[in-house]
This record gives C-alpha cells, structure tokens and sequence, in this order.
C-alpha cells in the first residue's frame, strides 16, 4: 500500500512526523510520502523514527498559482539543501505568517473573539487555514473545521479570507528540478475549494517535465477521475493516489487511495534529490 500525501504538524496535520510513520505503519501501509505545505522540517523527525517494513518518500506540497489560480504541486526527493529552492520555501512559510495575521485582525475587527497568540499556540511549522480554524472552532465560533471553511469565515475568498504569496507553478517546477526533485500536479480537479486550472496549464507542466497528476483524490468526483486519467494517459504522465492524510483537521485517513507500486517506481528512478528510505 503506497500512499503519495500525507501531512503532519511540521505543517497543517495533527500528528507530529515521528508518530506519523508510526501510525502509517500500524494502518499497514508499505510506502508513506511525508509531503507538508512548503518545508521539508518534518522530514528527519519521520526518518528518524521509521518503522522496519515501511518506506518513506521524503516530499513537499508547494503552494502554486498559474493565471491567478491557486494549485498545489507535489515535490518528491528533491535535494532540501538546494539554496535557490529552500529561499523559496522559505518566503512561501514567512508569507503565510502574515496572512494569517491579516485573518485575524479581519476576524477582531468585526468583534470575533480569536487571537494570533492561539493561532501560534495551533501551530507548530507552517501556518496554515487549519490552525486558523481550529482557533474559530476553540472559541465556539464554529461547530467543524468544515464550517470554518465556509464563504462565511475562511473559506477561499469568502469573508475573514486573506491570500497568501504562492509561486508560479511553472518557476516552482524549475527550481525542483534543479533540486534533483519530481514534480506532481496535486488534486488537479479538486473544484469544490475554488477555481482549478483548464487543460491548457496541465499541457504547460507536462511540457515543462511534469511526472504525474495525482488523480485518486478524496476531492474528485468519478466523473473528474475519468477525465484526468485519459488527460495522464493522452500526455504520458503517470496517475497516482492518495490520501491528503491531516490527522484530526480533515475527515480522511491514511491509505485512503493508494498508487500502483511501478508508478513509485517511475518517480523514484526520475529523482536524483535523495533517496527513498
Ligand atoms: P492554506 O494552505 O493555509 O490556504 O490552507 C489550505 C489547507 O486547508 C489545505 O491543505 C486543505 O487541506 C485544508 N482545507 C481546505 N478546505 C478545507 C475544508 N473544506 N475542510 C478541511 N480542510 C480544508
Ligand atoms: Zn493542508
Ligand atoms: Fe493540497
Ligand atoms: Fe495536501
């Protein structure tokens, strides 16, 4: 069972990266890729702590934007000490610093009882909408992190949303290339949390050396699976699965969907960041 995306509290899941692949390990999984928003922090934690049996893929989940719509990319066993690519990652995490001190100062503004000290508190890497959530849920503004995602709170340019800085998706595969790493375009079609990019921008990271697209996604309708499968096929990239692993802040658990082991193995022998361990 190999599972392609998973996030722990480096970032926005609630399991720290050591108890993590412990977990992934107990849920049977043989491959767990430890990829959180915009750092690589979690990465010797998991190491570390890596269970006999399980393989870990050591990732990234980039905060992207192409035409002034947001994506996320999956980066996989690029090298972390890669100065142009580890500046980047860095302004991404400063960045989001700020904007999620803005949503907060919009939150005090209207009289909403939550604090940045809270958020602080939340987080323990990258600061992300979960910890901002979780602080509304605290302070009984919301009964569910889903309802915190709404148009009403913080949800994609709704109310007490605030944007954060993101890289051009095409710069952003550049710079993991050069790192040694593979690229991955991650829920592609994941349309219920705002705008998705058209085929014509697929068509632009394919061209640029895109491996995948991750199509086994819990965001994907049947339909939208269908679609990005013949869309991989036609450019001759590789599918994947996963799970989007968050712990407590998102209803979906490991291994959830899976990728084919010669997939893996596609990835793999394409990288020459670091290695699988
Ligand atoms: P951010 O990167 O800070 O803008 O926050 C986006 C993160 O929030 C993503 O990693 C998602 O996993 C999570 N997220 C987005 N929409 C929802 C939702 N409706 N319910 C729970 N988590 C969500
Ligand atoms: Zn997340
Ligand atoms: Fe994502
Ligand atoms: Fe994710």
């Amino acid at each position: 069972m190999i599972d392609l995306h998973t996030h722990s509290s480096a970032s926005d899941g609630t399991t720290p990266p050591d108890a993590l692949v412990r977990e992934a390990h107990e849920a049977g999984l043989d491959v767990i890729a430890l990829t959180d928003h915009d750092t690589t922090d979690g990465w010797e934690p998991a190491a570390k702590a890596l269970p006999d049996g399980l393989r870990l893929v050591r990732g990234s989940e980039i905060s992207c934007s192409r035409d002034g719509i947001s994506l996320h990319l999956l980066a996989y066993l690029f090298d972390p000490e890669d100065d142009a690519l580890s500046r980047q990652l860095q302004v991404l995490r400063d960045s989001r610093v700020g904007r999620a001190e803005r949503m907060v100062s919009l939150l005090a503004a209207d009289g909403h009882p939550v604090s940045w000290e809270q958020v602080e508190r939340l987080a323990d890497g990258t600061v992300g909408r979960p910890h901002v959530a979780r602080a509304l849920m605290e302070s009984g503004l919301v009964g569910s992190i889903e309802e915190a995602f709404s148009q009403d709170w913080i949800g994609t340019r709704g109310r007490y949303w605030a944007g954060k800085h993101e890289l051009d998706v095409l710069d952003a595969m550049r710079l993991v290339h050069a790192a040694g790493g593979v690229t991955v375009f991650a829920h592609p079609g994941a349309d219920a949390r705002g705008r998705t990019v058209g085929d014509d921008v697929i068509e632009e990271m394919a061209a640029e050396g895109l491996t995948g697209l991750e199509v086994d996604h819990v965001d994907h309708t049947a339909e939208t699976r269908d679609r990005l499968r013949s869309k991989a096929s036609a450019l001759g990239l590789v599918v994947t699965g996963s799970s989007d692993y968050h712990g407590r802040n998102k209803q979906v658990r490991l291994g959830a969907h899976t990728t084919a082991p010669a997939v893996l193995d596609v990835i793999s022998g394409r990288a020459t960041g670091v290695e699988v361990l």
